[in-house]
């Protein structure tokens, strides 16, 4: 499954909003640095309200929503990348997850310790983000020594790896992340492999006080300049309400988020955004004993997206028989979109849209 890290500084309220995803106090909240000491890791059900429309159509006994990981990184202080704080554990955790959702404390409130000693999220980014660059830039200057004999010796992957590391390398040394570089897509790979802490995509989560939860504040106005520059996006959350909603029955949560002036949970939006930031998108597969949405890369192959499901569909795959999620719902399911046309065959070259419902035939 895709993995998104929860990383900020200490006290920016990871903690808090990694209890509210995952609705467990296994990621005890607590007001001082390095509470949070384990990488904490939970599932959390993408919402989607096409397949609560799809299963009720079908009258589908069961819905199974797809699923993200969300992991709390604790740990991440100035200095980091030289070990201080928790150092280069939390380093070995970031590389382990597909983006990045970067906590900005947003709120003022002298109860709560700022590491810093003051409020200014903006500075806190590039606190954090100096520390993901100062990494990459550490393991880049190893790995170049490691690989000086091969290039010397002509072997064409290592040229390929120096020429990428060294351009990496260049813009790290102005500051800049190394996304940034614009990389050739038969460089793709070879980039991929480099594991660079930057290259991971960004998602900036400003946390505010409840009482600007639904407008934003003048902080989180800034972090949304900032990431506006940067081409990367962000959403204004606040944690304790969002806490406070995870302990509320689905009505309940409903007229809470009225009551606030919210229209949708900041979670919803935070794992949508999430999913846009990784480009995935979902599949459906609908039936009377479950309606249930599978995550797969946009541009996937149907073969690929069967895999998903289970190896052997992949292996096996004959072709698809696909229904587009409008045509399902306008027509009224599954035998009327089949009666009316709707239902394609599809082969293996298909690439699969979002929302498409789809039935896999193979061979065992
Ligand atoms: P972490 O160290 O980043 O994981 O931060 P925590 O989630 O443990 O939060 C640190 C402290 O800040 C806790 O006492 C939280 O209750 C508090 N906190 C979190 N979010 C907010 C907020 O939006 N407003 C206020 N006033 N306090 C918050």
């Amino acid at each position: 499954g895709f993995r998104m890290g929860i990383v900020g500084l200490p006290n920016v309220g990871k903690s808090t909003l990694f209890n509210a995803l995952t609705r467990t106090a296994a990621a005890q909240a607590a007001n001082f640095p390095f509470c949070t000491i384990e990488p904490n890791v939970g599932d959390v059900a993408v919402p989607d309200a096409r397949l609560d429309k799809l299963a009720a159509i079908a009258k589908s006994a069961q819905i199974v929503p797809t699923r993200m990981t969300f992991v709390d990184i604790a740990g991440l202080v100035k200095g980091a990348s030289k070990g201080e704080g928790l150092g280069n554990q939390f380093l070995a955790n970031i590389r382990e997850v597909d983006a990045i959702a970067h906590v900005l404390r947003c709120f003022e409130d002298d109860d709560v310790t700022h590491v810093e000693g003051r409020v200014d999220p903006v500075a806190d980014a590039e606190t954090i983000e100096t520390e993901l660059i100062i990494a990459d830039m550490e393991s880049l200057e190893k790995r170049l020594q490691n690989i000086v004999r091969k290039v010397r010796g002509g072997d064409k992957e290592a040229v390929q790896q120096e020429r990428l590391m060294k351009a990496a390398l260049e813009v790290l040394e102005q500051g800049q992340p190394a996304r940034v570089v614009k990389v050739d897509a038969e460089d793709a790979k070879a980039w991929r492999m480099l594991q660079l802490l930057t290259t991971k995509p960004v998602l900036y989560v400003c946390n505010v006080d409840e009482a600007d939860a639904a407008t934003g504040n003048a902080l989180s106005a800034k972090v949304a300049e900032m990431a506006a520059a940067q081409g990367n996006s962000h959403v204004v959350i606040s944690a304790r309400i969002e806490e406070e909603i995870s302990q509320l029955d689905a009505d309940e949560a409903a007229m809470f988020l009225a009551e606030m002036g919210l229209e949708e949970a900041g979670l919803d939006r935070l794992i949508t955004a999430g999913y846009e930031l990784l480009h995935l998108q979902t599949y459906f597969t609908v039936g009377p004993k479950e309606a249930r949405a599978w995550t797969i890369r946009q541009g996937t192959l149907a073969p690929q997206a069967a895999g998903v499901i289970h190896g052997d569909f992949e292996r096996g795959f004959i072709r698809a028989e696909t229904i587009a999620y409008d045509d399902y719902v306008a027509l009224g399911g599954e035998q009327p979109a089949k009666d009316a046309g709707k239902m394609r065959a599809e082969g293996k070259s298909y690439v699969v849209k979002d929302g498409d419902v789809m039935h896999f035939l193979f061979n065992t």
